[in-house]
């Protein structure tokens, strides 16, 4: 190539990332397209996008810059957060993420880009790591029960009130008594989804529980003003009087206070943030949720359990798997899908790392700071709110204009409360050193007072702020696992010895149709740990976050001319957040325009479970719209619908392109019915994927968007989480989404409750997505989604001369994904979609995904990441598979004893003396050239679902289950 002839800018290598991001090269797509018949990549998309909807222009976005000018813009974006230290608490806390955990977990692709464990077999690795969370907040609380992790613990508390409600039948009242001293964001969170419960909030002091009567009640431990109350006497009563209770507590204190459980709590949620994750500016962290036995069916979120496999050893798996919200749809009491599974996992790891020493160290040393600064304070007149602490002072009657002054000078961030009185949080990171450093901020730099000496009193006087009766009295953290790997060896290694056990795309395409698994580039991921975006308290002073809101808003106008929605709101840090959301924006406007009375949601048969759990949870009619044969919306069935509750109706929620990856041409037309009969409409955006740079959904007739950045926008799916599910609103539903009542958002209704415990929910991870957008450019974005579509359809062709594809456009092309449907397969040979994903993992590659939309098929999306290399392995893969099945159905391998139904093989299967079957070893475990060059190794075999459903088991076995 004659260089030479280019001018400089074109050598700057401005396409290099687009060429990086995107799989296939040009002799590849010209391949694709001759396989497909196809004379241009144009004439694809012109069959399977309908015109009436195109965009016809290319995005108005800046030009792409190159990996390295990006980092460098953000870089400069991130230098403008001034580095405050903040002692504001409030469920935020400084920690130290250990850097073993920090290297090899939170930024390793072998565990962030790993999908949430459907598939057991292949996720033993992530199980685990989850299951220690489970068992360290089982310990922590004193509770017999806990999930593998919620969103933040302001929805966790608002999860915890429905449970109250769901599990006290008996109750008759519709109160839930929220104490005033639980955090002002949960208070939030939790009115947002009362009003829509129809639940009645009183906000009462904790000791006036006892004079009301309420369904349920949620109290805070410690307050969050920092008091120490003993909740003993007052649970006891309540559940005399049947209340249920759910505490919230700082997983932290538990340490050194008496556990919630101890207590008689029936529900404990609370942050795990403070173990080692960083703050984030409000997120992600992983809540924890944890409860008694009794509770054990209706506890939302995933669980963990223990079962075994087919040569009865032991294996993990998600307990209760089919009773996941897209089996319940709208009878779900709960939405969560994605949660915090990376973020769980580390805050596992570093109580494993630290183990019950280790914590008790950590704990009490903060606790001991927090004593001298009190003793310290105290010496100098200065008035305590309250007579008892963990790591939190309230200080009264002090100048706090004064304060304020010093404390810019020194630059640190103390709280200031109404009224004049201050608080002061301390945490891991506080030294000996920042205890100067407070007293000179707080008392002016006369205060003659030293850290040493304040220290020798505490000492001698054994000082401590934590009243004697809620002092902890039992053991935590004592199985093994919590006690083995204390040093960095040992971590290191057990650390890649569970990532070893994952299949994540660091091995392979993980072909998950509605999931979006691309490329999570190094370059995206690298900004999430600087320190200007991590070590950021959501509730500083927003003079220090300008580079945050400046990356945020030009994040949100990328997504404004993406959708051609007019709003952007990030508040919600899931997709099922986003619906949520949606739709209480929805209520919220109709309401405010005499509608309130609007309540029918038409939902497709063909949706997400979340859509219909997401209606139910705004108080909303689910009223489903079938399919035709085609898997498009019924229209006829459609307008019957909205003619029948025109007067009720208020939104229909549609996922585009549709969930059985079609286009569907009538979209306009369904949107058009629906707002004729005075609904908004609610568009899906999990499959954004097809539409970027091609057609937006503000366009062709939405209202109200979410969009999962970890599916479209590169955010890692971390085995589970974490996520973000930003909506995108036309400008009538801008006022009326989420505000936030500590950290107000411009343009938003004051009294539009938050749905998230931050302002911009998980924003220390957005950062990932405005570099993908940055990089690609107008260009770059449509092309991926052009050859996200490509790659469809050459699978589509691919596997559809051996299984049927089941629902293709009105040109007989797919979109971004397809459906094969094993169902007559089955029925001629008894091999099931279930075998088929199994058996995947002896050829190395993470199953499809299963049963969704459609029952007994497989939904395949390989995104534009995936290289023709690797689709054609997979295709090939998939295609040896069926050839396997035709040997079963020509009865050469029995039904009962094939390479299918044993799936998947491992290193057990190999040193089986007894092997009787009829296949080779070798057929099993090495079915390909390409698998012989590169195993991958299933840990165990075929998980036995039933067993570990009717036996659960969600606590760390014993030991001598290890032995076995
Ligand atoms: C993934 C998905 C959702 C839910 O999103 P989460 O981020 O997991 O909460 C909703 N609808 C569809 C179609 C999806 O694929």
């Amino acid at each position: 190539m004659a260089l030479d002839n280019r001018r400089l800018a074109d050598l700057a290598a401005h396409d290099a990332f687009i060429q990086r991001h995107n799989g296939p090269r040009e002799e590849d797509v010209t391949a694709m397209l001759e396989a497909l018949g196809e004379p241009s990549l144009d004439a694809l998309l012109e069959r399977t996008i309908p015109a009436d909807i195109r965009l016809g222009r290319e995005l108005d976005l800046d030009p792409p810059k190159s990996e390295a000018e990006s980092l460098d813009y953000l870089r400069r974006l991130a230098a403008q957060n001034r580095p405050f230290k903040s002692y504001l608490g409030q469920g935020y806390h400084g920690t130290h993420l250990p850097t073993v955990i920090q290297r090899n977990l939170l930024e390793n692709p072998g565990w962030y880009t790993a999908y949430t464990p459907y598939q057991p077999e292949i996720s033993q690795g992530r199980l685990e790591g989850l299951l220690n969370f489970q068992q360290m907040v089982m310990d922590l609380t004193g509770m017999e029960l806990a999930n593998a992790s919620m969103l933040d613990e302001a929805t966790a508390a608002a999860e915890a009130m429905a449970l109250c409600r769901r599990a006290n039948k008996k109750a008759r009242s519709h109160v839930f008594f929220v104490a005033d001293d639980v955090l002002a964001q949960t208070l939030d969170v939790v009115r947002t989804r009362a009003a829509y419960f129809g639940f009645e909030l009183v906000v009462a002091p904790a000791e006036q529980l006892a004079e009301v009567e309420a369904f349920g009640a949620l109290l805070q431990y410690p307050g969050e003003s920092g008091r120490i109350r003993d909740l003993a006497p007052l649970l006891a009563d309540a559940r005399e009087r049947g209340i249920m209770t759910c505490v919230a507590a700082d997983i932290m204190s538990l340490v050194l206070l008496t556990e919630p459980g101890a207590l008689g709590a029936d529900i404990v949620v609370g942050s795990t943030q403070r173990f080692g994750v960083p703050m984030g500016f409000g997120g992600p962290h992983a809540a924890y949720f944890a409860t008694t036995d009794k509770l054990k069916r209706s506890i939302p979120g995933r669980i963990i359990g223990v079962s075994k496999d087919s040569r009865d050893g032991q294996a993990l798996r998600m307990a209760m798997q089919t009773r996941e919200q897209h089996i319940r749809r709208e009878k779900a009491t709960s939405n969560i899908c994605t949660a915090q599974a990376l973020l769980a996992n580390i805050a596992g790891f570093y109580a494993v790392y630290h183990g019950a020493e280790g914590l008790t160290t950590i704990a009490g040393r903060i606790h001991r700071l927090t004593t001298i600064l009190a003793l310290g304070l105290q010496e100098k007149g200065v008035a305590l709110a309250h007579d008892s602490w963990f790591d939190t002072l309230r200080l009264t009657g002090v100048d706090a204009g004064k304060i304020h002054g010093r404390a810019l000078t020194h630059a640190i961030n103390v709280r200031y409360f109404d009224g004049g009185d201050i608080g002061v949080s301390l945490d891991e990171t506080t030294t000996a050193h920042d205890l100067d450093v407070l007293f000179d901020v707080l008392l002016g730099e006369e205060h003659g007072l030293s850290v040493r000496e304040l220290d020798e009193r505490v000492v001698a006087e054994g000082a401590s702020g934590i009243p004697a009766a809620c002092r902890r009295q039992s053991d935590f953290l004592t199985h093994p696992t919590f006690k083995r790997y204390r040093s960095e060896t040992e971590m290191l290694r057990y650390l890649k010895r569970l990532e070893n056990k994952d299949l994540s795309l660091a091995h392979a395409m993980i072909p998950l149709g509605s999931c979006t698994m691309k490329l999570n580039a190094t370059s995206e991921m690298i900004p999430i740990t600087w320190p200007e975006f991590a070590e950021v308290h959501p509730f500083v002073p927003r003079d220090q976050v300008a580079g945050y809101k400046q990356m945020i808003d030009e994040l949100s106008a990328f997504l404004v001319e993406i959708t051609g929605y007019d709003h952007i709101s990030m508040q919600p840090n899931s997709g099922a957040q986003g619906e949520y959301l949606g739709l209480v924006a929805i209520r919220r406007y109709q309401a405010a325009n005499g509608e309130g009375h609007r309540n029918v949601c038409l939902i497709p048969s063909s949706a997400h479970g979340t859509n219909p759990a997401s209606a139910a949870m705004v108080g909303m009619k689910v009223v489903v719209v079938e399919c035709d044969e085609n898997g498009n919306i019924d229209i006829d069935d459609l307008r019957a619908k909205a003619e029948k509750h025109a007067d009720a109706l208020s939104a229909i929620m549609i996922t585009y392109p549709s969930t059985h990856g079609v286009f569907e041409a009538g979209v306009r037309e369904v949107c058009r019915i629906v707002h004729d009969h005075g609904g908004q409409v609610y568009v899906d955006g999990a499959n954004m994927n097809a539409q970027v740079g091609l057609t937006r959904p503000g366009d062709f007739g939405g209202d109200v968007s979410h969009l999962n950045l970890h599916k479209t926008f590169c955010i890692p799916h971390g085995g589970g989480g974490p996520g973000m599910g930003p909506i995108g609103v036309k400008a009538h539903l801008a006022p009326y989404v989420a505000n936030h009542v500590v950290t107000p958002i411009e343009g938003v209704n004051d009294d539009c409750g938050a749905v998230s415990a931050a302002a911009y929910g998980s924003a220390s991870i957005l950062p990932i997505s405005w570099g993908y957008i940055k990089m690609m450019g107008a260009r770059g974005l449509r092309e991926a989604t052009e050859l996200a579509i490509l790659n469809a359809n050459y699978i589509a062709r691919r596997l559809g001369e051996h299984y049927p594809v089941l629902y293709k456009g009105e040109n007989g092309t797919v979109a971004h994904e397809c459906i094969i449907d094993i169902r007559p397969l089955k029925a001629a040979s008894g091999i099931s979609e279930e075998d088929i994903a199994k058996r995947l993992m002896d050829y190395g590659f993470h199953a499809p995904t299963m049963s969704f939309p459609v029952a007994g098929t497989l939904m395949i999306e390989p995104t534009e990441s995936e290289s023709r290399y690797e689709i054609d392995r997979f295709c090939d893969a998939m295609i040896a598979i069926r050839e396997e099945i035709a040997r079963v159905e020509a009865g050469e391998w029995p039904a009962d004893d094939n390479p299918l139904v044993h799936a998947p093989h491992t290193m057990a299967d190999l040193m089986d003396d007894g092997w009787e079957r009829p296949y080779s070893r070798e057929l099993g475990a090495f079915p390909t050239e390409a698998v012989k060059a590169a195993k991958y190794w299933p840990a165990v075999n075929r998980v036995d679902n039933v067993f570990g459903d009717r036996q659960l088991i969600c606590s760390c076995p014993s030991i001598d289950e290890y032995r076995d």
